[in-house]
């Protein structure tokens, strides 16, 4: 079942188009990514979708109710992260917490319980008598999350929750965000991070310039922008006419006296085509590995395509 559902969403700044007729959906419990560069429109559909900024056409849609026409109510469901995200430096951890659960209606019971589950959850709990201030960039970014999951919101909305972070500080919020997963959370993730895309959704959205240029599972999208993987076969020794004993199994992509390479679409038939093949011909595999790929070739090919 779709959360969030956004159709034909469009935005205009005056003369600048920021998002132009984005159409996608954030199944529950899945985590969808929304990848692209700077500027490329990211933080503007969050912001529609989160009920911030009105579209200038299409419409979107989170738990079945319009941002245009139910936005208090979208609000609600929807815990956000933003790229920036304010502390109260002077402030603890749980009157922090007591302070947003209050305003967002929250009973004191319920604000107290969710606050010290989720510093437990996120390891903060034992910095819970230190001030914001003194907490570490990526402590406070933490902290940020507990902030948005405090009021239990349907769908979670993170903008670039790792962009102003240490590699340490980043891979503590990534582990966060992998917590959330498996727990089950709807994510929407925006980000211009390949390695935070590729280990955190299950699905991605690739965006440049309002538009979305591709999306799939990563699976999908490196069949579709790279084509059927490649598999490379490295011999003992050099074998004697090697890319004409496969012509009638595979074509050939690229080879060596003692190595060979070949896409397949099939590779449990053609693997082990090959390697009947190869050892008939007297050849010795040392391996049969496929050729990593990776999602920053699928991102550079699609940058790359356009004008
Ligand atoms: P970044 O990764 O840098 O945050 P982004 O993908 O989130 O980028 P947006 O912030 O959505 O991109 O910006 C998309 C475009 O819309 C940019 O050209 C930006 O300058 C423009 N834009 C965003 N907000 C406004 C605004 N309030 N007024 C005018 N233009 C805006």
């Amino acid at each position: 079942m779709a959360v969030v559902e956004a159709v034909g969403l469009t935005k205009r700044f005056g003369t600048i188009t920021a998002v132009e007729n984005v159409s996608f959906h954030v199944r529950e419990g899945e985590v969808l990514a929304l990848l692209g560069p700077n500027g490329a429109g990211k933080t503007t559909t969050v912001r529609c979708l989160a009920a911030i900024l009105r579209p200038t056409s299409g419409y979107a849609l989170v738990a079945g109710h319009d941002t245009r026409t139910a936005p208090r109510r979208v609000r609600h469901l929807v815990g956000l992260l933003t790229e920036f995200p304010g502390l109260y430096g002077r402030m603890k951890p749980l009157e922090y917490l007591d302070f947003f659960g209050a305003m967002q209606g929250l009973d004191a019971h319920t604000r107290r319980a969710r606050a010290e589950t989720l510093l437990k959850q996120f390891n903060l709990w034992h910095a819970r008598r230190q001030r914001l201030g003194q907490f570490s960039k990526g402590m406070r970014q933490k902290m940020a999350l507990v902030r948005a999951l405090l009021h239990a919101p349907k769908v979670l909305f993170l903008d670039e929750p790792t962009a102003a972070l240490d590699p340490e500080g980043a891979y503590q919020v990534r582990q966060a965000i992998a917590d959330l997963r498996r727990r089950g959370h709807t994510i929407l993730l925006c980000t211009h991070n390949l390695v935070e895309a590729e280990t955190l959704a299950d699905r991605l959205l690739i965006i440049h310039r309002g538009r979305i240029l591709a999306r799939g599972t990563i699976e999908e999208l490196k069949a579709h922008v790279l084509g059927d993987p490649v598999f490379r076969v490295q011999l003992a020794q050099p074998l004697e006419g090697l890319p004409d004993l496969l012509g009638d199994v595979v074509s050939p992509l690229e080879w060596g006296p003692d190595w060979i390479s070949y896409r397949t679409r099939t590779p449990t038939q053609t693997n082990p085509a090959v390697i009947s093949r190869l050892q008939a011909a007297g050849g010795h595999i040392v391996t049969l590995v496929e050729e990593p790929r990776r999602l920053e070739d699928v991102y550079l090919r699609l940058m790359g395509a356009v004008p």
